[in-house]
C-alpha cells in the first residue's frame, strides 16, 4: 500500500530476490512512482516538466508488477486477509506491506488550513508552487526544517523576498546539532532570507492576493503567499482502523512486522526499534525507505534478518550540501572538524564517548568515512576527529 520510495523499492526488490508470486503496488497518486527529493531541489529549479521516476514505467510490466495508480486502499480486513479499494474492488493478500508514508502537518492556527496556503509533499504540490511562483514577490515560510529551508533557498534564488518563521530557537533544531544550525542560519541570512526564531504564527488572514501572517511576538508579515513546512504526520489511519498497534507511526518489531504477522510497515510511516537510537524511532529519509523495503523483500523470500541499517540523510540548501550519518539522539559532546567559516566542515557527535553521528557540510569525504566508522563501531577519539590530518577513510577501512 503506497507507491512512494518504500513501496516502489519493495515491489522491485521482491522480484530481484526471486519472488514469483503476484505483486500489486497500489498508489493513491495518479503518477508513476517518482523521486521526492528533487521536488525541493533540481526539479523545482529546473522549472518542472517530467519528474525523475524511481523506476522506468516499462519496468513494472517487465518485472510483472501490477501498478495500480489513483487507487486508494480504504480498508484492511485482517481476518479475511484482504484490502478494499476506495472504488469498492477488493484484493486478497498473503502478505500486506504498509508503505503509506506521511503527509504535511497543518498546525491548528486560524487561516493555515486555507487552500491558498501552499505545501510541498508530492508532485502536484510542486507543480502548484511552480505555477504560482511567477506572480509571487514575497513568500512567508512556516517552519525552518529541511523542506522549509530548501524552499527558502529556492525562492531566494528566484529573486523572491522570503521570511521564515520558526517556533524553536534555532533552525533544523530536531535534526542537527547547534554548530550546524548556526551555520545554516547565517547562510540563509546571507542569502537574504529573513529568519524569525522563537516565533510562532498565530493566524493567517487572506486578503485577496495577499496574506497577512500574524506572529506571536505581536508583529505581522504581509506576503503574497504562505508555504507551510511544519513537519509531517505519518499516515497511520488505515493501520489504526484495522486494529494494529500505532505510536508515532505504525509500530513494528526489528523484523519490520506489525502486531499482525501478515502485515509489515516500512518507510516514513513505520515506528521501528533502532539499535542506533536505543529506542523506537520513525525516520523520514530515502535511505530508510529503501533499506527497509529491501529488508522486507529479503524476509518474504526466505532470508529474514533484523533491520539494523545505519541511517543517513542529505539536504541541499543553496550552495551547501548537508549530509548526516547516524542518529544524534542523546549526544553529549560535539567535536568540530574543519571550520564553518571555510564553508566545509563536519561535526562529530558523541554519546558517552562513543561516536554516534556525523553532520557534514560540503565534506562528502568525511560523510562517507563516517558512515563506515559508525557502522563498524570504530572508536574515533575526539582529538583524532578534530585533527584534519587524520585519515578517516583509512581508519574506516582498517
Ligand atoms: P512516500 O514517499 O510519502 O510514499 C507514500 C505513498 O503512499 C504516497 O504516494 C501516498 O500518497 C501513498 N498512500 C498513502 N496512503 C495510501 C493508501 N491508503 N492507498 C494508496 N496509497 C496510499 N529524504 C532524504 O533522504 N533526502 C532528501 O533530500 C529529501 N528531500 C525531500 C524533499 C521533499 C520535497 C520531500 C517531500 C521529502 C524529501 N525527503 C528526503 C524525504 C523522503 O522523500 C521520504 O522519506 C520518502 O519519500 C519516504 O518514502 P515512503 O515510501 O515511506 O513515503
Amino acid at each position: 500500500v503506497g507507491g512512494g520510495h518504500a513501496g516502489a523499492e519493495l515491489a522491485h526488490s521482491l522480484r530481484k530476490e526471486g519472488f514469483e508470486g503476484r505483486v500489486v503496488l497500489a498508489s493513491d497518486e495518479p503518477h508513476v512512482p517518482y523521486q521526492k527529493p528533487p521536488l525541493s531541489k533540481d526539479y523545482l529549479k529546473g522549472g518542472g516538466g517530467e519528474p525523475l521516476l524511481l523506476k522506468a514505467e516499462a519496468l513494472y510490466a517487465k518485472m510483472g508488477i501490477e501498478l495500480k495508480l489513483g487507487a486508494r486502499i480504504a480498508e484492511i480486513d485482517r481476518s479475511g486477509r484482504s484490502v478494499r479499494f476506495e472504488d469498492g474492488e477488493s484484493l486478497v493478500y498473503d502478505h500486506l506491506v504498509l508503505a503509506t508514508g506521511a503527509r504535511n502537518r497543518r498546525p491548528p492556527v486560524p487561516g493555515l488550513d486555507d487552500p491558498a496556503v501552499m505545501e510541498l509533499r508530492g508532485l502536484d504540490h510542486c507543480r502548484m508552487i511552480l505555477s504560482r511562483a511567477p506572480d509571487l514577490e514575497h513568500v512567508a515560510v512556516v517552519g525552518a526544517g529541511f523542506i522549509g529551508l530548501e524552499m527558502a533557498a529556492f525562492l531566494r534564488g528566484a529573486g523572491k523576498a522570503v521570511d521564515v518563521v520558526e517556533m524553536a530557537g534555532r533552525v533544523m533544531a530536531r535534526a542537527v546539532s547547534e554548530p550546524v544550525s548556526d551555520y545554516f542560519l547565517a547562510l540563509h541570512r546571507r542569502m537574504g532570507t529573513d529568519i524569525h526564531l522563537n516565533t510562532g504564527v498565530t493566524g493567517v488572514r487572506h486578503e485577496g492576493a495577499r496574506a497577512m501572517v500574524d506572529l506571536s511576538d505581536g508583529g505581522a508579515l504581509e506576503a503574497g503567499a504562505v508555504l507551510i513546512a511544519a513537519g509531517v504526520v505519518p499516515n497511520v489511519e488505515l493501520a489504526r482502523e484495522a486494529g494494529l498497534e500505532v505510536g508515532d507511526g505504525i509500530v513494528v518489531d526489528e523484523m519490520l512486522l506489525t502486531s499482525d504477522p501478515a502485515i509489515s510497515a516500512i518507510g516514513d510511516c513505520a515506528f521501528f526499534p533502532s539499535p542506533y537510537a536505543g529506542t523506537s524511532v520513525r525516520l523520514e529519509s530515502v535511505q530508510n525507505a529503501n533499506d527497509q523495503a529491501r529488508a522486507v523483500a529479503k524476509r518474504l523470500t526466505g532470508n529474514p534478518a533484523p533491520y539494523t541499517n545505519l541511517p543517513w540523510f542529505w539536504s541541499n540548501q543553496g550552495p551547501a550540501r548537508l549530509q548526516i550519518a547516524g542518529l544524534s539522539t542523546g549526544y553529549d559532546e560535539t567535536v568540530l572538524r574543519g571550520l564553518p567559516a571555510d564553508d566545509k566542515f563536519s561535526v562529530f557527535l558523541y554519546r558517552q564517548g562513543r561516536l554516534i553521528a556525523v553532520e557534514s557540510v560540503n565534506a562528502s569525504g568525511d560523510h562517507m568515512a563516517a558512515r563506515r566508522l559508525i557502522e563498524k563501531g570504530v572508536a574515533v577519539p575526539p582529538e583524532a576527529a578534530a585533527d584534519p590530518s587524520t585519515d578517516l577513510k583509512a581508519m574506516a577501512m582498517a
